[in-house]
């Protein structure tokens, strides 16, 4: 995924500072995890995730621990708002680089929806896909 700290590796960039909050290098851990944004959307789960007690050492552990520490048999709308979430905050954060859109936490809650019968997940994602 390709985020500052990533790219920078490869290019010069200007800075690899997060395009969102411009306080710390721009990681995939940062990003999907730590962001004081997006930390609300794991809060706002079904599994009421609170980020600022969990610790990964790289990005890779947290699917790992949403899909397979986190309980076997997983209810499929979990993973499915799991899966929401990564992309809403990924399509947030590009949103805001390519189109300075400012990064609204409310508005990314909103797409991405609540796990019930009556009200899809992610359903800006399901109809680009139509
Ligand atoms: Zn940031």
């Amino acid at each position: 995924m390709p985020v500052r700290t990533i790219v920078g590796q490869k290019i010069d960039l200007e800075s690899q500072m997060c395009s969102l909050c411009n306080s710390v290098p721009e990681t995939k851990l940062h990003l999907f995890l730590y962001y004081p944004q997006t930390q609300p959307l794991w809060f706002m789960s079904p599994e009421s995730l609170r980020m600022s007690n969990m610790t990964f050492n790289s990005y890779d552990d947290f699917p790992k621990f949403l899909l397979y520490n986190h309980g076997s048999g997983r209810n499929q709308d979990f993973v499915l708002y799991d899966s929401c979430v990564f992309y809403q905050i990924w399509k947030a954060s590009n949103v805001n680089i390519f189109d300075n859109i400012p990064f609204e936490l409310m508005k990314i809650s909103k797409l991405i929806g609540k796990p019930s019968p009556s009200s899809p997940l992610c359903s800006s994602h399901q109809r680009s896909m139509i």
